[in-house]
Formats: C-alpha cells, structure tokens, sequence
C-alpha cells in the first residue's frame, strides 16, 4: 500500500507529526489507504502556501483561471472510470453514481470557467462633478471543511467559485473520504493550477477543521455537514470576523396529491430516497401522501423498493450500496430496531442488515419502508441519512403542507400534483430554500442551493455565488 499525501504548495506532504489514519472499503471494511493525519502546523503551512500564491493568481485574468478549469474538466473525464472506482470504493455508491458525480465535478468547473467574464464591477453617476465606480476584489485564502456523501461533487461546488473570483483554497477532506479529493487535487495542479494555489490538509474534524477555522488568515469559511459543526462552525468564525456559508442538514417532505401521476411519484420517491444509500442532504425524508391514493401508492412503492439490489457499488447490477461508516450504520441500526415496539410506525419493507456470503462486514441495510408513521415520531424530527422512508398519509394540501413545515430543517421540499394552484401553494407556503415540482433531487450549478432554518444560510452556486467570495471596493473620482 502506498500511502496517500496531503496536497501542501503543489506537493505531496506528510503529516508533520507523522501519524496516518486508515481509509477503509464501506462494502467490505478493507483497507484502501492510509493517509496523513494532518496536525495544527499542517494547517498553518497549507494556510500560508496559500497565502503567499495569492497575489499571482488574483493577478493573472479570470478567463486564464477559467482555462485551468477547462483543462481538469477535460482530465477527469479522460480518468472517469479509475476516479469513478475510486470514489465507490472509498464512499460506497454504485458505479453509476460516482461516474454521475464525477460528471458533476468537471460540469461545475465549466459552468465556472463561463462564469468568468462576469467577474466586474459597476460605473455608478452621481451628483457633481465626479463619477464612482465599484471594482470586485478577492478575499484571499477561503478554506472548506466537507462531507463524505458527495465528495467529489461538493468540493466543486466550493472550491470553483472561490477559485475563478481569484482566491486561494484550503480543503479538508472527511476522513472517511479523502482519496477522491486529493486526486482531483492533483488532476488541478496537472491542469496548470500554480502551487500553492490549492491545498488539501487530511485529518480530523477537531484538529485539522477547527485550526483551519481558527486561523487568522482564512477569510472565508464554507461548510457542509451536521446542524451541530455547522453551529460551532460559526461561532469559531464568528469571532475572527470570517464570512461563512453553512450547508447543514435536511428532513425533506415530498408531498404526493391524489391528482400526481403515481408511477412518476413512486419512481421519484425510491430516486429521492435511496440514490446514494439515502445519504444525500437533499434526500426525501419524510413522505406525506394524500389518503384517498395511499394505499395504491404505497403498494406500488413497496413493490418498488424491493426490486432494489443492495451489494458491492463496483457490482455492475448494484442499485444500492453500503452506508459510508460504521458510526452512521449504527444510527441506522439503532433507530430502525424499536421502530415498532415504541409505535413509531409499520414496517413494510426491509428493516434489517442483509447478509451476503463472501461480502466481509460491509454497512449494509436493507431500503426500509416504514408506514402508519405518527407526526411526532423520531423519524420525522431527525435528519435520517440512510434508506428508511417514514411515510405519513394526509387528508389534505393543507394538512401536508403543515406537517412538512413542522421540522428544524427548511433544505428542500417537493409536491407531486398536475393542479397549478396547488403547485402555487406549494412554492408559496414550503419553508424551503429548493422547491421542486414533480421531481425531487435534482441540482445543478446554475441554480442556487442553500437551505432555511437549521440547513443554513448562504447559498451555493448560480450566477449570484461570485459576491460571496468577492469584496467591492468603491472608486470615487472628482474630474
Ligand atoms: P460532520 O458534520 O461531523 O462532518 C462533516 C465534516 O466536518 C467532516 O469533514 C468532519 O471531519 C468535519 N468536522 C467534524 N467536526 C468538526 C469540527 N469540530 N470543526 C471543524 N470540522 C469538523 O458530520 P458526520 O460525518 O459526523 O455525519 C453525521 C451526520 O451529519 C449525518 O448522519 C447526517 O445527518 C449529517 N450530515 C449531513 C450532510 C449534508 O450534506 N446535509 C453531510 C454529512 C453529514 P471528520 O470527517 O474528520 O470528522
């Protein structure tokens, strides 16, 4: 095994207290690699290789840092099958969805490199005899702290636009998946990304995340992950002054009407739900379906979500694989035992742990389908990330809409209905930062993403993003 290094100023760096940790196969619990856990001093190195490659990328044109993008979208393309098994083997999804995040990886770097001729400020007349303008300018060093359900896809999402704006980056990877990123990292720096330019420390939430947050030179903090990191997040940036954006957890309603098209609803429940072995912010979490089509809709579900076949994600036949870490697979084992003694609800499909023979002790659960849910039970107060769907009927638009908005979370919402007033509603009174109509799930980097309530604030991607990692300077000028 050759051991993976952290990305410091264009090179491969080991830890400087010189311990690793162990990334292992959620689909068999082998060992994959061992990388390097990153201490406070790696941190402070990172931070200042990236200090001082700022001043020549912040110099050099945005359509030139565009270019750099355009290469690595290129690159990973050409090295799609070897990242997409790579990031299988470190996360856990099938085959089919790292290609299709990866695909989303070296989307999102051309969405930006386009994004770069926008990169301008404004001539503004006033009264007398001058004129003002405004000129945008980087922050300097922002730095990312990310999760493990879509690494490669949320490290585009926040490294591209502080990039193209003419930023420096620090990256801390999960610890559960950091080959993927630091291969991208080094896919950038083939590409012609200058060192220093972008740095990936490894390591742990507490020593490597919190020292990147800590540090003074850091002027800008992007988080994905749990409610709670998010909220110490923001205190520890709060008190160095940083600007932060928090992309925090979900509980997704999905409401179904009686008018819906039901295959289509079902198909998008069973997408919506278990892509990604239900670990995705925006999965649907919670079900509401209208009473009078419940029980052909759950039927339909329930037939559905037991054609899925759990195993191995580097299996060409796999629907579903395992969930990422032992500690969320415990929280699923957890939640689902007393399901039915503590009359949480009905389960009707799944429900347990599969066993395959010749597997090793992968996190395996079967997609669970849990009925007759009642509104204050745990699995729809809780972000549930993993392939258990609680499913609530509802006599009403009204009824649903109610119900939905009664969580902590406001991330995303969906409302499956052919009747344009009740999709009016439905985008009018969801407290939701993404609402979809017939569909759910679906992102891309030309539209805004972000949640309300305890998902977060601060959005990303969409035309609008560039400002976050932007200051405005304003000129005025006397003639
Ligand atoms: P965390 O929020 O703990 O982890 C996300 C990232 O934050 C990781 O890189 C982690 O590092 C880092 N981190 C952890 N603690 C700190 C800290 N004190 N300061 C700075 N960085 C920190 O989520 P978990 O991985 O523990 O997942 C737990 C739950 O969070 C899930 O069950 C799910 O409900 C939710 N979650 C939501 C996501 C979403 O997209 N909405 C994504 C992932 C999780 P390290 O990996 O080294 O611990």
């Amino acid at each position: 095994m050759v051991a993976m290094k952290m990305q410091i100023n264009g090179k491969a760096a080991g830890s400087c207290g010189g311990e690793c940790f162990d990334v292992r196969n959620p689909a068999t619990c082998e060992l994959l690699e061992q990388v390097p856990r990153g201490t406070e001093e790696d941190v402070a190195l990172a931070v200042e290789a990236a200090l001082s490659a700022f001043e020549g990328w912040a110099s050099i044109s945005p359509q030139q840092r565009g270019m750099v993008f355009y290469r690595a979208a290129g690159l990973v393309r050409q090295r799609k099958e070897e990242l997409a098994a790579l990031l299988t083997q470190e996360q856990g999804k099938p085959l089919a969805e790292a290609r299709n995040e990866l695909e989303g990886f070296s989307h999102v770097l051309e969405y930006y490199c386009g994004l770069a001729g926008s990169l301008r400020g404004d001539f503004i007349p006033v009264t007398g005899n001058g004129y003002s303008f405004t000129v945008k300018k980087p922050l300097g060093v922002c730095a990312a702290i990310i999760p493990w359900n879509m690494p490669a896809l949320i490290m585009g999402w926040k490294i591209a636009p502080a990039l193209i704006s003419g930023n420096t980056f620090v990256l801390k990877p999960a610890s559960s998946t950091p080959l993927t990123n630091l291969t991208l990292a080094s896919i950038l720096n083939e590409a012609g990304l200058p060192a220093g330019v972008l740095n990936v420390v490894t390591g742990s939430g507490e020593i490597a995340g919190e020292s990147l947050v800590r540090s003074p030179d850091v002027r800008k903090i992007s988080f994905t992950g749990e409610s709670g990191t998010g909220k110490r997040i923001s205190e520890l940036a709060a008190s160095g002054m940083k600007r932060v954006t928090l992309e925090l957890g979900g509980s997704d309603p999905m409401i179904v009407c009686d008018d819906a098209n039901l295959e289509s609803a079902v198909a998008g429940a069973i997408r919506g739900r278990f892509y990604n072995c239900g670990q995705t912010c925006t999965a649907v979490k919670r079900l509401y379906v209208f009473e009078s089509v419940a029980r052909e809709f759950i039927r339909k579900l329930e037939e559905g979500v037991k054609r899925l076949k759990v195993g191995n994600g580097l299996d060409k036949d796999t629907d579903m694989g395992p969930l990422n870490n032992h500690s969320q697979f415990e929280y699923i084992k957890e939640l689902v035992a007393g399901i039915e003694e503590k009359g949480e609800g009905r389960i009707i499909a799944g429900g347990k742990a599969p066993s395959f023979k010749g597997m090793g002790k992968g996190y395996f659960f079967e997609p669970t389908l849990v009925s007759d849910v009642p509104g204050d039970s745990r699995l729809l107060k809780e972000e549930v990330f993993g392939p258990l769907l609680p499913i609530v009927t509802v006599r009403n638009l009204d009824e649903a809409i109610e119900e939905a908005n009664r969580s902590i979370y406001g991330l995303g919402a969906s409302i499956w209905t052919k009747d344009l007033d009740r999709i009016r509603m439905g985008c009018e009174q969801l407290n939701a930062g993404i609402i979809w109509v017939n569909q759910h799930l679906k992102v891309a980097p030309e539209v805004p993403f972000g949640g309300v309530k305890e998902s977060g604030f601060g959005r990303e991607n969409g035309p609008d993003i560039l400002s976050e990692y932007l200051e405005t300077r304003t000129i005025m000028l006397k003639t």
